[in-house]
């Protein structure tokens, strides 16, 4: 197969651990016979410092022209001062929109050799997906301020359309077919009208799935029962708002920010795929981040883009046994660089 991937490595450790993840995939792809091509571009801080602003026409433009994106991360101290338009996180919501993504898979995992930094005090293990709709909700809803009784009073609105919520439920539906086969909508359907509508809409689609089983859960259930019993999910599905948080609180009780890859999908195979965690101005630079989120970032893109499942299994199975064979990076407790744990997974493969 032929890829034409765009890469956004972005700023901080951006481009060090965009650099071990490539190193990977053209590993997998000399091994399976697949030929990659990158196209490496501005977006970010990097595209403020070059061309004056966070996404250039022609990111979105050669975006459009790749197969998929991969993206390392964005941001840091250097702009934050700048106004909210010319920050480098507009670049994110600005690829988003531009490639139609509407889709935000977010798995999280519990690794066997890291269950002792799980923080909760007995898990018996967990592998979790979380689909968050992406570009809907009260962050794209109407907002704004206006003078009231008790003075200056803000608001912002939550609205949800069938298509909407019907097009989000069947990423989750079929996400579990290819998984454990069980649904989670969450909602807070007790309140309001918006939940309301986004329950009906999954009903009518947990019938035509008949074989995922599918239960519904309030978000603040939902906030307890993930650090109660969080191997009670398979698949979660949710709003925008309540997926951001609560993939956030998944996200920590697997004990490491850099060890988490997401996809943001849409209708067509092009999907945008990054690790979690940010830009870590903290180690930026110095080759310590941890290379692994992005690495699983990788193992999705052949997965959901390019259907290789076999390519993305290689990718997974190396980076678990590199993990049980305890080699670790600093954050996860060991002192390896990201070019040692790297190179720990290529041999893997
Ligand atoms: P962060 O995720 O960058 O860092 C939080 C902490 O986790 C830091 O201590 C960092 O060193 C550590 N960390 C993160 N990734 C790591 C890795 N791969 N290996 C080892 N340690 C890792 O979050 P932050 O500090 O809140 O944000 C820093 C910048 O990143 C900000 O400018 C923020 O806006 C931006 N950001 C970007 C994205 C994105 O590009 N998608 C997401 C979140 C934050």
């Amino acid at each position: 197969m032929k890829i034409n991937l765009a890469l956004l490595k972005g700023d901080g450790i951006g481009p060090e651990i965009v650099d071990c993840s490539i190193e990977v995939l053209n590993k997998v792809a000399g091994k399976y016979g697949h030929e990659i091509t990158y196209t490496a571009l501005l977006a970010g801080g990097c595209a403020i410092d070059a061309v004056g602003e966070p996404l250039p026409r022609e990111t979105v433009e050669r975006c459009l022209a790749s197969d998929s994106v991969l993206l390392g991360a964005v941001g840091g101290p250097k702009w934050d001062t700048l106004p909210g338009h010319l920050r480098p996180e507009r670049a994110l919501l600005g690829i988003r929109k531009a490639l139609g993504l509407y889709a935000n898979i977010r798995p999280a995992k519990l690794y066997t050799a890291l269950k002792d930094r799980c923080p909760l005090r007995s898990s018996d293990g967990f592998d979790i997906v979380i689909v968050r709709e992406l570009t809907g909700g009260i962050y794209f809803g109407e907002s704004g301020r206006r003078e009231g009784e008790g003075g200056t009073e803000a608001y912002d609105t939550e609205c949800y359309s069938t298509f909407e919520i019907e097009r989000i439920g069947r990423v989750a539906f079929e996400t579990a077919l290819k998984r454990g086969h069980k649904v989670t909508s969450i909602d807070k359907a007790n309140v309001l009208e918006s939940s309301r509508l986004w329950r009906e809409t999954m009903h009518k689609l947990a019938a035509e799935y008949k074989n995922v089983e599918y239960s519904d859960m309030l978000v603040d259930n939902a906030a307890m029962q993930l650090i109660k019993n969080p191997s009670q999910f398979d698949v979660i599905v949710t709003s925008n708002i309540f997926g951001d948080i609560l993939s956030d609180e998944a996200s920590q009780l697997t004990g490491s920010i850099g060890l988490l890859p997401s996809a943001s999908l849409g209708d067509g195979t092009r999907g945008m795929y990054e690790p979690i965690h940010g830009s870590a101005p903290d180690i930026a630079g110095k080759g310590i981040a941890n290379p692994i989120a992005t690495i699983l970032s990788v193992a999705m893109m052949l997965r959901y883009s390019f259907s290789l499942s076999e390519e993305a299994d290689c990718i997974e199975r190396a980076v678990e046994q590199t993990l049980n064979n305890g080699y670790f990076t600093g954050d996860i407790g060991g002192n390896m660089t990201s070019r040692e744990i790297t190179e720990k997974i290529l041999e893997l493969i």
